[in-house]
């Protein structure tokens, strides 16, 4: 078989531990076999982040922005016991928030579904994706702690020293104040990005808050999402035959559970945070979720939702046997190479990335699959496989649908 020509690089993100492991692993038999891949590669494992002084992390971003599509490793965000295992110069922010505050995207997390992995919720047969609206509110927040009777006002100065005042509390005690606060520039990116994935992926759009009890913060976000879409999106959603719709956060909770799911779920800040840990225990697995930075000008960076897997790291190192689950990742690269494809027309990058993403689901399906997924599923007699023989075993499949 002749390798499939690339004409534009993907922007390569190298990162830690043992994704940096299963990253060459999935290049060298998964990837490089099939494709002349081009790639423009960055460094972004902590070693060369330290020697840089972060600065590669900047030009991955900026080099996202140039070529237009990214695929990235999971990296190690730097703590107090990372400052001496790595002998770093300072405390590195996180690579991804760098990226995400350069790109100023949403992150799209969906589900790799296959059969023998059901999801703890039964009516779950397509996946959900949840959308996490990135910046402010409580994660940005000023809080008080009051220490007895007084009377507490939130305070807006404009530039000509103009005061806006409105009571929060008389407090006759003790208690406790947060503020918090939000912009419509980053709430408008943000429902572009969702509008603009829905249309992509051609999947129903959800939004909730709860703007019944919050009649200007919560309230705002759903009317700039509701004007947005009347405006730029109403028609095209018509044409592709899908919906946006919203309701209120505690409705959407219950409608999700009900739901067969095959939707993309947008939440704010806190609730992202909350119901993407939930849908990803109840989907099944961690290293089964994937995860997509879309910005709102169109760029695209792809990647597990996972960590590095410190501990099988540490095994891998001691010479120990390890079974590392590689779908997220393999998942990142089909996507980058998809999007590759859609982007510079090269219809066949998109069908090898079809057929890999077959190939990794046939093989769990066949029963072959690494431990973390044999501890959990309800095939019989799964075959645990290795880090290097479960990728083996997706090559050989891949090799049956080639
Ligand atoms: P982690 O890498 O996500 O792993 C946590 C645990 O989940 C693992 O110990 C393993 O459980 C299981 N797991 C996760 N992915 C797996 C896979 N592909 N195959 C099999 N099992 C998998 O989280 P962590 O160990 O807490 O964090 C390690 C490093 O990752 C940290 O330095 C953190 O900063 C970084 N991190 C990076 C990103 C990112 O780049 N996007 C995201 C999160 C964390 P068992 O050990 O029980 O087998
Ligand atoms: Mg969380």
């Amino acid at each position: 078989m002749e390798k499939i020509k690339m004409t534009t690089p993907l922007v390569e993100m190298d990162g830690d531990e043992m994704t940096r492991i299963l990253w060459k692993l999935i290049k060298d038999e998964l990837l490089t076999p099939y494709i002349d891949l081009h790639t423009e590669y960055y460094d972004l494992g902590l070693v060369y982040r330290n020697e840089t002084n972060d600065q590669v992390t900047i030009d991955s971003a900026n080099a996202t922005k140039k070529y237009g599509v990214a695929v990235k490793c999971a990296t190690i965000t730097p703590n107090a016991a990372r400052m001496t295992e790595y002998n770093l110069k300072e405390m590195y922010k996180s690579p991804n928030g760098t990226i995400r505050a350069i790109l100023d995207g949403t992150v799209f997390r969906a589900p790799i579904i296959v059969k023998g992995i059901e999801p703890y919720v039964n009516t779950w047969k397509k996946p959900i994706t949840i959308a996490r609206h990135a910046y402010g509110d409580v994660y940005k927040a000023s809080e008080m702690k009051i220490a007895g009777v007084g009377k507490a006002e939130l305070v807006f100065t404009d530039e000509q020293g103009q005061e806006t005042r409105e009571l929060i509390h008389d407090f006759k005690g003790a208690g406790i104040l947060q503020g918090i606060h939000n912009l419509e520039d980053s709430i408008e990116s943000f429902a572009r990005s969702c509008f603009n994935f829905a249309l992509e992926t051609k999947q129903d759009l959800w939004f909730a808050t709860k703007d019944t009890i919050s009649k200007k913060y919560d309230h705002t976000f759903k009317d700039i999402f509701q004007e947005i879409f009347d405006k730029e999106y109403a028609e095209q959603f018509k044409a592709a035959n899908i919906e946006y719709f919203y309701t209120l956060i505690d409705d959407a909770v219950a409608r999700v559970i009900r739901s067969e799911g095959g939707y993309i779920w947008a939440c704010k800040n806190y609730d992202g945070d909350v119901m993407s840990d939930m849908v990803a225990t109840a989907f099944g697995s961690l290293s089964m979720m994937t995860s997509v930075l879309v910005s709102p000008d169109g760029y695209y960076e792809y990647e597990a939702a996972h960590g590095t897997v410190q501990r099988h790291y540490y095994k891998h190192l001691k010479g120990e046997e390890t079974s590392t689950n590689p779908l997220a990742t393999i998942f990142a690269w089909t996507g980058a190479l998809r999007k590759r494809g859609e982007l510079d027309n090269i219809s066949e990058l998109g069908i090898f990335a079809d057929k890999l993403e077959q190939a990794c689901i046939n093989t769990i399906e066949s029963g072959k699959m690494t431990k973390d997924l044999a501890l959990i599923t309800t095939l019989d007699n799964p075959v645990t496989l290795n880090t290097e023989n479960f990728i083996k075993a997706v090559r050989e499949t891949l090799d049956t649908l080639l």
